[in-house]
């Protein structure tokens, strides 16, 4: 690592300390070197030492009433990281691990992968440490409530548009658009991932699983492989995953199993995708209960694995899908899954694989890696679909955006791949995917000057 890279990373680490945005930081920066050294500009500008920068933090308290008339306080927070290709655009996570290094990772993610995508999005993110899990409807509504009485005052449709993210899904989106809507006297584009009936895009909700298949689609189709046929792992029970056992399985491969914090479920015969969704998506249950209806499936408690080895990739597979959560894939994960015969994995989660596992998969030359910047592209990508469908007050067919989101993300595949080749590292996607996403914001910033 060059002492330019080491300098800023070090910068991080006593403003932030050694934590995932770190981790993200050190991720991306590393693998820009060779633009670098190519282009003096970047350096010349202090490109990077803005770009590791916030452009806007906002923590605020947000407290409501439970059920049982006491009063809840929790924080909230948005990080608007970077404004240099469009209104800041990025989701809101609920989730009790939320806190501001998290959300520095995640909003510093999203700039590259915005960009990416070719739409003009800024990249943030936001969120709070509210736990979704067991809380009645009410309470979520009041909590979303209280929460946008302080968001509604730093977003807008020009200025940052939020969407869903982990424990936050149509539901909860719903409960913001109406207190955003109330407070500021506003029917606009503010939010993404609305209900169709009420502006949001048809494909939203399958968008970031469909997205990271189709990227996995076009991955094996250059290195002349298929997925057809191929047994998968996926890891979540959320959105993400959902969505993604659905594509695999129109294009003929075989999920065989599914996980949430509690444990993961073994189904040889393939994923039952209705009776997952009846659980998850509308009795909001757990991957045990799907266990229990399921015959042949079997269920196994998170805590016989605490070695250090997340057991749902224990099972063996061709191809594996993480698509629950941050270092959810370690190094002993992915020699346990090379072992057993895994040769590509395609990120759906944010950064869920170890720097130590991603180095394990880059020096295996039998094996394909999708990095989540380019792999979990396609969510907001239809986001920026949904922007432009409210801007021009119109609705396209589920097929239109369908095919508009594989074209993104076949045009995301191959510009990832040209230009990792350009720089002479064939093959190495996180290197393609980081100076590709990079390049562009960095340009941009340097037009837009010293601000
Ligand atoms: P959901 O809330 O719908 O689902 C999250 C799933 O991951 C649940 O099964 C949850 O289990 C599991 N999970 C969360 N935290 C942990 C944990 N610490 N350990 C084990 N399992 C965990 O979220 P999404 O599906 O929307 O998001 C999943 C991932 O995809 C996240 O990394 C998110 O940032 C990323 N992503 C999502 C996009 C989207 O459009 N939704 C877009 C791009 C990326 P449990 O219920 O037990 O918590």
């Amino acid at each position: 690592m060059s002492t330019y890279i080491n300098g800023i990373l070090q910068s991080i680490k006593q403003s932030n300390g050694d934590g995932v945005f770190l981790q993200a930081a050190t991720e991306v920066l590393q693998s820009l070197e060779p633009i670098l050294k190519a282009e003096k500009k970047y350096q010349n500008h202090n490109v990077l030492e803005r770009l590791v920068i916030p452009e806007k933090t906002s923590i605020f308290r947000v407290v409501y009433t439970g059920d049982d008339g006491k009063a809840k306080a929790h924080f909230g927070y948005r990080v608007q990281f970077n404004s240099a290709l469009g209104p800041y655009k990025g989701g809101l996570r609920f989730h009790p691990s939320v806190n501001l290094d998290v959300l520095k990772f995640l909003g510093f993610e999203q700039i590259f992968k915005n960009s990416l995508t070719g739409l003009m999005m800024g990249g943030g993110k936001g969120g709070s440490n509210f736990d979704p899990k067991g809380k009645s409807d009410a309470e979520i509504m009041r909590f979303c409530q209280a929460f946008m009485l302080e968001l509604s005052k730093i977003i807008g449709a020009n200025t940052d548009v939020p969407a869903g993210d982990i424990g936050v899904g149509g539901r909860e989106i719903g409960y913001m658009f109406g207190a955003y809507k109330k407070i500021t006297n506003l029917f606009n584009g503010t939010l993404t991932g609305k209900n169709i009936s009420w502006g949001g895009s048809l494909v939203r909700p399958e968008a970031t699983g469909y997205g990271c298949v189709y990227f996995a689609y076009e991955m094996l189709k250059k290195a002349k492989q298929s997925l057809e046929g191929k047994t998968c792992a996926v890891s979540g029970s959320g959105n993400v995953a959902i969505y993604t056992i659905e594509k695999l399985q129109e294009l003929g491969a075989k999920a065989v199993t599914i996980s949430d914090s509690s444990g993961f479920v073994y189904d040889k015969n393939g994923i039952d995708l209705e009776l997952l969704k009846e659980i998850k998506e509308v009795k909001r249950g757990r991957v045990s209960d799907y266990a229990k209806l399921r015959k042949g499936s079997v269920y196994t408690e998170v805590k016989k694995y605490t070695k250090g080895t997340n057991g749902v990739w224990s099972i063996p597979c061709d191809g594996a899908f993480p698509s629950a959560t941050q270092n959810e894939l370690n190094l002993n994960d992915i020699k346990t899954l090379y072992n057993n015969g895994c040769r590509f994995v395609a990120e759906g989660a944010n950064m869920p694989s170890t720097l130590e596992a991603i180095n394990f998969m880059l020096d295996k030359k039998d094996f394909l890696f999708a990095p989540a910047k380019a792999a979990n592209a396609g969510g907001v990508a239809t986001s920026g679909l949904e922007m432009q469908q409210n801007a021009a007050m119109t609705q396209w067919s589920f097929k239109e955006v369908d095919e508009k989101l594989h074209r993104i993300m076949k045009d995301i595949f191959y510009n990832t791949y040209e230009t990792a080749k350009e720089f002479k590292y064939t093959g190495n996607l996180v290197v393609g995917s980081n100076i590709a996403g990079f390049k562009k914001v960095a340009d941009a910033m340097i037009d837009q000057g010293y601000i």
